[in-house]
This record gives C-alpha cells, structure tokens and sequence, in this order.
C-alpha cells in the first residue's frame, strides 16, 4: 500500500519516496491510520520491521514546528535505539522546517543535554532514568505534549524501568496520544496499558 493514501503532509511523501520508502511496511499499514487518526495503540512489532516510522511519521504529523516547546517523547531501552530513533526521525522529518530532536540518554554528561534543551527541542527520545532525571531537575518540561512513544516497551520493563516510565508518564497531559511497541505481550504491558492508556487499539502483524 502506498503511503499517498494516507493524510500526510506533501512535503513528508515526497521526502518519503526520496528516501526509497515505496511502500508501507505491514506494521506501518496497520497502525498509521489509526496512529495518524490520533488513537492510542499498542502494537506488537519487531526490530527491522519499520516500527520507527510508523510512531515517527504520526508524532510529525501533528507537531507544530513553530512552536517552541516539546511536543512528543519517545521512551527507548538503550542509548543504541535511542540514537536509531533519532537518526530515522531526522530523515523523516528532513523535508519539514527546523524540527528540533534531542537524545537524552544515560553516560553523558547533563550539561551538554541541558543547553540542547534550552536551544529549543520538539521532539525528545531518552531512555526513562535520564529523561527523569532532566524532569526532576527542572531542566525539561512535557506541558506541550501531545505524542508519548513507548517503544520497545518490553525490553524496558526487562530492564526494570516500570516505575521511571510511570514517573514520566504522569508529568505527561492527559490529553495525550500514546503509542505502545512491544516486540513481545508480558503481563508488565497490559499494566501499563492499563494505567496510562486510553482504550488503546491492538495491533499484531
Ligand atoms: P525500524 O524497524 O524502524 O528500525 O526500520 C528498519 C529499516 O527499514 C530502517 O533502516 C528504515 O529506514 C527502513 N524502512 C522503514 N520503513 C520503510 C519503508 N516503508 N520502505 C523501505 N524501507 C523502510
């Protein structure tokens, strides 16, 4: 399926097939009109499999690059994916007017991490404990956002990380879109479906 037919920006689809993306991958397919249509979802999706843009191209859609506050987090494992993610967010968003992504991951220093937020961020993709960590020391604020990314989430909650994604998911509006990846359905997910989701569509390709 292409991707013209769903309600993306002109500049985003060229971009898309500049980038060689022709075609939908199945989970893109199944979750971009729901994700575009500002649903919640949990979807089940592997590495490789295209899962990133599915999340990326919905949390674009929707930001406003002229306004200068955070408007969507994406919540990682590791600083590998993190860095992934933010890699394939720029190239999505490449095609769009100066959209600020800032990675916040563990083992490097606040400092340099805190003058990138005061520069000005749209979008933040972080591993749980440090984005806690910006929010409890005031350098970081989720007022503005309107798109929460939980990717890999069962490799997070293998990690331990359940009470940090509650931390930061309650500093999140509740009017909010989340958006759930899992590679696998463990009981921690259906946890935090549960308390921080709002009847959210299934999706398992
Ligand atoms: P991901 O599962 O998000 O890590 O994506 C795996 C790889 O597939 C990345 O290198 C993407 O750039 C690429 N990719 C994602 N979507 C498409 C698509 N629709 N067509 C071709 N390549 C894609």
């Amino acid at each position: 399926i292409a991707f013209s037919t769903l309600p993306l920006h002109p500049a985003t689809l060229d971009n898309l097939q500049q980038l060689g993306y022709l075609s939908m991958t199945p989970i893109q397919a199944a979750s971009l009109p729901t994700a575009l249509a500002g649903k919640d979802l949990i979807a089940q999706a592997q590495t490789g499999s295209g899962k990133t843009a599915a999340f990326g191209l919905a949390l674009l859609e929707r930001l406003n690059p002229r306004r200068f506050a955070v408007q969507a987090l994406v919540l990682c494992p590791t600083r590998e994916l993190a860095d992934q993610v933010t890699v394939e967010i720029r190239r999505l968003a490449r095609a769009l007017d100066n959209i600020k992504v800032v990675t916040l991951c563990g083992g490097v220093a606040l400092r340099g991490q805190r003058a990138s937020l005061e520069n000005g961020a749209h979008i933040i993709v972080g591993t749980p404990g440090r984005v806690m960590d910006h929010l409890a020391r005031g350098y970081l604020s989720l007022e503005a956002l309107n798109t929460l990314v939980l990717d890999e989430a069962d490799r997070m909650l293998d990690m331990g990380f359940f009470d940090d994604i509650a931390t930061v998911t309650k500093q999140c509006p509740p009017e909010r879109q989340t958006l759930l990846f899992s590679a696998t359905y463990p009981e921690g997910i259906e946890k935090l479906a549960r308390q921080f989701m709002r009847t959210p569509e299934q999706i398992t390709v």
